[in-house]
């Protein structure tokens, strides 16, 4: 396989040839969502950055093992091992399960994704099901020195991982700076000192979800899941580990002195991370009343929001930045980005019609060498775009009769547009879907009027309306469910 692909490295902070470990397989871990409220579109972008990664690594031949997390349990509301857990405390509020309340949101989750056309990874594991390999990795790291028990619950000691190892070689953050720029919370006295993370938490009397332990009836520390689910599923060196920029401290420093102590190696060669979205120039979040949900969006239910948006204009509105460039949402982007997936599936239509000449007089070959080229400098979306509307230019000329094209150059670009448009971008044409949906709808009209007239057993209307529909193609069947239709 020949590669030219390049990868921007984060922990070298440069673009570098990807070369898998063990190839045709690649390896790649994800950071996915912790459950406990609706997807947004800070939970869209690392989807869709990831979902690009993988198409396009797959396009390229690879036999790529996609893990993606969901985080059930162990991510506490403050990044610095306090306040309640983010499920349990949703759980408390709801007098719920947790167990509901994760299962309700990943089920919601996987709606929305499956709206923004974005793959499912290979695997996904759950935290609270790898309770014990969890466990495993914390007495690995305890035997070699670098944690310590205090009142039931294990503390990694970062001091003395970094005087050997360096600690924040990921984020760029030293030791130093770190000690002032923590804020010492209330229950921190137990640790040596505040930058220490916890690998296991005692739990307090109220705490519904614990399993036993060693130390104490608790719950692992967040960042103790994805190194022990990565290596678990992956190996202890894998290929790539991605997430949002948000992570890279403190949990995929973390992961990195979780891994170099618990398997004396790095967890991954390639560390890949997408950048953060903005509302109209501001942080998302919940205080600031800019706040919007995936649902939100697709529904336009939201004050902020002068429409709907349907997923793939979400989708190819986050394609058209680079996924380490910031994003910002506005009601103005949101738009143009829709005239623009307009105008590119209306293209598509128009190349489906383009009838073939003799000989061709455009460059095809130019076309498709550009959209790869930006494919390979790290998965460079937005060229790939403006070069599919540099086609749209061409295919407009050849249907306006100032072009011509062969029948193969035709076919090439009936190939490109396919190969970009749904396969790698993951685009999906919604009009499609619109008509069936209309259709589908008044089917389901004209059965209940049949079934009201066989009720009534008025029968010579119910075999008129069968009849009259299958002279337009459409075949009903009756069954004990009910009658479906199919188009014949
Ligand atoms: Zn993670």
């Amino acid at each position: 396989m020949e590669n030219k692909l390049q990868v921007y490295n984060t922990i070298s902070k440069k673009k570098e040839i990807f070369e898998p470990l063990k190839p045709p397989f690649v390896g790649m871990y994800v950071c996915g969502p912790t459950v406990y409220g609706d997807g947004h579109l800070g939970h869209a972008r690392p989807a869709i950055t990831f979902d690009l990664v993988y198409r396009y690594i797959q396009h390229l031949g690879y036999k790529v093992r996609y893990v993606r997390n969901i985080t059930d349990v162990g991510h506490l509301e403050n990044d610095a091992d306090e306040g309640e857990d983010k499920i349990a405390k949703k759980a408390r509020l709801e007098q719920l399960e947790p167990m509901e309340v994760a299962q309700y949101y990943i089920d919601r989750y996987h709606i929305n994704m499956d709206q923004l056309n974005v793959k499912r990874p290979s695997i996904e594991p759950m935290a609270s099901g790898h309770i014990i390999e969890q466990i495993e990795m914390i007495k690995k790291i305890l035997a070699k020195g670098f944690a310590y028990e205090i009142n039931g619950s294990v503390y990694f000691d970062v001091k003395k991982y970094n005087d050997k190892f360096a600690y924040g070689k990921l984020s760029g953050r030293v030791l130093e700076d770190l000690l002032s720029n923590t804020r010492v919370l209330e229950g921190q006295d137990e640790k040596h000192n505040s930058y220490d993370f916890a690998l296991w938490k005692k739990a307090q009397p109220e705490h519904i979800m614990r399993w036993p332990s060693p130390w104490s009836d608790g719950f692992p520390g967040w960042h103790a899941e994805c190194s022990a689910m990565s290596a678990k599923y992956l190996g202890e060196h894998f290929d790539i580990h991605g997430g949002g920029m948000d992570l890279l401290f403190p949990h995929h420093e973390s992961e990195i002195a979780q891994s170099q102590v618990a398997n004396n190696c790095e967890p991954c060669k390639y560390w890949m991370h997408n950048n953060m979205i903005t509302i109209n120039g501001q942080k998302m979040g919940k205080s600031l009343g800019n706040f919007i949900t995936l649902n939100d969006f697709f529904t336009g239910n939201h004050p902020s929001l002068e429409k709907a948006y349907s997923p793939m204009c979400i989708r190819f509105f986050i394609l058209q930045a680079h996924y380490r460039s910031t994003l910002d949402f506005s009601n103005e982007a949101l738009l143009a980005a829709e005239k623009g997936l307009k105008r590119l599936m209306q293209g598509i239509e128009t190349l489906q019609k383009l009838k073939p000449s003799a000989t061709s007089s455009c460059d095809i070959s130019k076309l498709s060498d550009n959209c790869y080229e930006a494919m390979d400098d790290d998965f460079n979306s937005p060229i790939v775009i403006a070069n599919l509307f540099e086609g749209l230019k061409i295919i407009n000329s050849i249907n306006d009769g100032k072009e011509s094209i062969s029948e193969k150059d035709l076919e090439s670009l009936k190939n490109l547009y396919n190969t970009f448009v749904f396969e790698i971008l993951g685009l999906t044409n919604e009009t499609d879907n619109n008509q069936f949906d209309v259709m589908d709808g008044l089917m389901q009209m004209v059965l209940s009027f049949r079934q009201q007239a066989k009720i009534n057993k008025d029968y010579s209307a119910s075999d008129k309306i069968r009849d009259e529909l299958l002279k337009l193609g459409i075949v009903v069947k009756d069954g004990k469910e009910g009658s479906v239709w199919t188009l014949e």
